[in-house]
């Protein structure tokens, strides 16, 4: 079987309204990303439910659903309660009388108690977490009944894999799942009954032409996996609930879940009992959660093309290029820089409730009007985190200051600076407008909303606004590694003999890398020798998510980096139709992609700022990037030739124009420092005159400070 999105629901059977640890959450994957919810009822929980079921529906996408709870009972339960063996006869038993409010108020117990009135002598169930005893349902475990098993054949079958098996008959307790499957499985009755013939349940019936399936899962299976996602301030079971959810993506993608989904047991222990995706196979579900990597040929130019434009080689690269770091959980003072990896939602209003937005004087605008308003003031303020915890007689004031929530009875601020004060009584000069100088609940975001989208690349700002909404780790893309390798007999870190010269590139990369929020890894500098740069590359491809190398990107004698990655890597090399850069070497090195830039700094850098900037972009998560553009009139004259795209040095000059470095040459390093961004010239030819309009790119709009 295969799904296009797979929800896993860790559900709860608590007595009320709950958040966080042990409450209900629910994780949602797709192949784009992975969210998790965390919802405070039963009821709520069954609406969130049945509104993703029916937008798969609607939207023709396949949904496997997957419930921490028992489907059905150790056999003999089913056929002593309603004659039937058969699981969902059971479900139709329970659906009829468990209920449930909104506040999470549930006669499980009850339930449990009737079942166990069908039994001579005591029944199964037992525990009771509650101060009130019910009739019939024991706190203290007690011997099960003639001929019912302590646990499922699923259950037994998971503890091969070391999973501590757990009984529905214990309704109360640590590890209890009993009431979670008396509460779980009238809800899921109910969202069957929505769409008859369109909802199956895996395995009491047949699943084969469903678009929706719900099955049960144990959420323990990936323990380990668990422990390593969980970091500081994030409740375990919204790992769980994520991971698990992952996890079964990949198997529905890959085909993995169709194995689970045929255990090799009898029909009738499957009817009556049901059983758990991955029981007795765990070992399937603990694979470890990386992105794919890009394709081998994914650099791949057509053949015979001599000169590619500038603008088709980033079509191409834009098109093959996507994130190539695993997802994680990082918490958010440390996720300056990072790109998140998934839609991330306020986890509370911003503000939380309606509050004041000034120093003044509160009061209900219904007892003002206009002309001169008098109120009397009553003892006691509301100030930011002491609220006022009375109610505001209708016709009074109150003293509010900025920040405070607006107490009970209060709508509208006065300014402090428009009211006279004295005798106990406030007055100013009315009308004011309703709910003036006060800030509606949720006006800045409500909680639930998404704050911040997929891809979005945090800055103290987005930080700030995360906090707010109560968001304390983020979902974010491992910080991409850029690694940095020049090449060159004739380059040097330091004592340059007068045949060496420096080495300006790696610098310069490195420092370009780490200003774009990455992690820049120094991988030296090695000279032509194709075994050097093999073995650099070699230890380089597991230490870093994407290589950029300067130098002997050509097609010359020395030009051994392309030589090499021609020879062994999947290189191809892209003339490209511009000036100066032309060859770029494009490959992948054990799966790692390289950047082959031209030696020349002036090449490296535009090729780094024209090519590899969008493409890292678009590596770590972040999505292409296109640089800021401005039409800018010229302050120089040039005539340009057809058939190349060129990019100068440039500058803005006091008067708002655009000059260019005095010499083309590419070897003036110092030109690149002199220039606060670069002229882009069209492929065609064309004459420039002063004052005829150019495109320029400051550095600051290609993330270079
Ligand atoms: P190549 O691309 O190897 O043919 O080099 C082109 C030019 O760039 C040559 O003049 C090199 O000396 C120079 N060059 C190559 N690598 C660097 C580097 N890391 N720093 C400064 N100049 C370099
Ligand atoms: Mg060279």
């Amino acid at each position: 079987m295969s799904f296009d999105r797979v929800i896993v629901l860790d559900w709860s059977a608590a007595g009320k309204p709950t958040m966080g640890k042990d409450s209900i959450w629910i994780g949602i994957a797709t192949p784009t990303g992975t969210t998790a919810e965390n919802i405070a009822t039963r009821h709520a929980a069954e609406k969130r439910l049945a509104a993703l079921i029916a937008q798969s529906l609607d939207t023709g996408e396949s949904l496997l659903l997957a419930c921490d709870f028992a489907f059905g009972a150790p056999q003999g339960l089913a056929r002593r309660i309603t004659g039937e063996t058969h699981a969902l006869a059971l479900w139709d038993w329970l659906a009829a009388r468990v209920t449930d409010t909104p506040k999470n108020v549930t006669n499980y117990r009850d339930v449990a108690a009737e079942m166990n009135r069908h039994f001579p002598g005591q029944g199964p169930f037992w525990g009771n977490g509650m101060k009130l005893e019910t009739a019939d349902l024991p706190k203290l475990k007690p011997e099960p009944p003639e001929g019912l098993a302590v646990f499922r054949q699923a259950e037994l079958a998971g503890h091969e894999n070391h999973l501590k098996p757990k009984t529905l008959w214990q309704l109360a307790g640590a590890g209890a799942v009993g009431a979670q499957t008396l509460t779980g499985i009238p809800m899921l009755h109910r969202l069957r009954a929505m769409h008859p013939g369109r909802i199956a349940v895996w395995p009491l019936e047949p699943t084969d032409t469903a678009p929706v399936v719900i099955a049960e899962a144990y959420l323990s299976m990936l323990k380990a996996e668990v422990a390593a996602a969980v970091i500081e301030g994030m409740v375990t079971d919204e790992a769980q609930v994520r991971l698990h959810a992952q996890a079964f993506l990949r198997l529905a993608l890959d085909g993995g879940l169709s194995r689970l989904m045929a255990p090799d047991q009898p029909p009738e222990v499957l009817r009556s009992e049901g059983w758990y995706l991955g029981a007795g196979c765990a070992a399937a579900l603990q694979v470890p959660l990386v992105p794919p990597r890009l394709r081998n040929d994914c650099f791949a130019m057509p053949q015979g093309v001599e000169w590619v434009p500038v603008e088709e080689a980033l079509a191409r690269l834009r098109s093959v290029l996507r994130p190539v770091t695993e997802c994680t959980s990082v918490p958010l003072v440390q996720a300056l820089g990072l790109v998140l990896a998934e839609d991330t939602r306020a986890l509370r209003s911003n503000p939380p409730q309606p509050n004041s937005a000034v120093d003044g004087y509160g009061f209900a605008h219904a007892a003002t009007g206009a002309g001169i308003c008098q109120l009397p003031l009553l003892n006691g303020r509301s100030a930011a985190g002491q609220p006022f915890v009375g109610q505001v007689p209708m016709g009074h004031a109150i003293r509010i200051l900025t920040g405070a929530v607006l107490p009970k009875g209060v709508d509208t601020v006065v300014l402090e600076e428009d009211c006279a004060i004295g005798n106990g009584v406030i007055a100013f000069d009315g009308p004011i407008r309703p709910r003036a100088n006060t800030r509606r609940a949720g006006e800045d975001i409500v909680a639930g909303d998404i704050a911040l989208r997929r891809g979005h690349h945090l800055r103290a700002p987005d930080i700030a606004f995360l906090a707010a909404t109560g968001v304390h780790t983020a979902r974010a893309y491992r910080r991409l590694r850029v690694g940095v390798l020049s090449t060159g007999d004739e380059i040097v870190t330091a004592h340059a003999a007068p045949h060496q010269i420096y080495d300006a590139n790696r610098p310069m990369l490195l420092a370009l890398a780490k200003g774009w929020g990455f992690d820049a890894v120094d991988l030296g500098h090695v000279r032509d020798a194709t075994d050097l740069i093999r073995n650099r590359l070699d230890a380089a491809a597991t230490a870093t998510d994407v290589i950029l190398t300067s130098g002997g990107a050509s097609a010359g004698d020395e030009d051994h980096v392309s030589r090499l990655l021609c020879a062994e890597g999947t290189l191809s090399s892209w003339r490209i139709a511009m000036k100066p850069g032309r060859p770029l070497a494009l490959a992948l090195w054990h799966g790692v992609p390289v950047f082959g830039l031209p030696g020349n700094p002036v090449a490296a850098l535009t090729c780094a700022l024209i090519f590899a900037r969008p493409a890292l972009w678009a590596l770590s998560g972040a999505g292409w990037a296109e640089p800021q553009r401005v039409t800018l009139p010229s302050a120089f004259q040039k005539d340009k030739k057809a058939g190349r795209r060129e990019y100068l040095r440039a500058r803005t000059t006091g008067d708002g124009r655009v000059e260019v470095f005095s010499s083309e040459g590419s070897g003036r390093i110092s030109g690149l420092s002199w220039a606060t961004g670069l002229v882009e010239l069209p492929d065609h030819a064309m004459t420039i005159v002063p004052g005829d309009p150019v495109q320029f790119l400051p550095y600051s709009g290609l993330g270079l400070f």
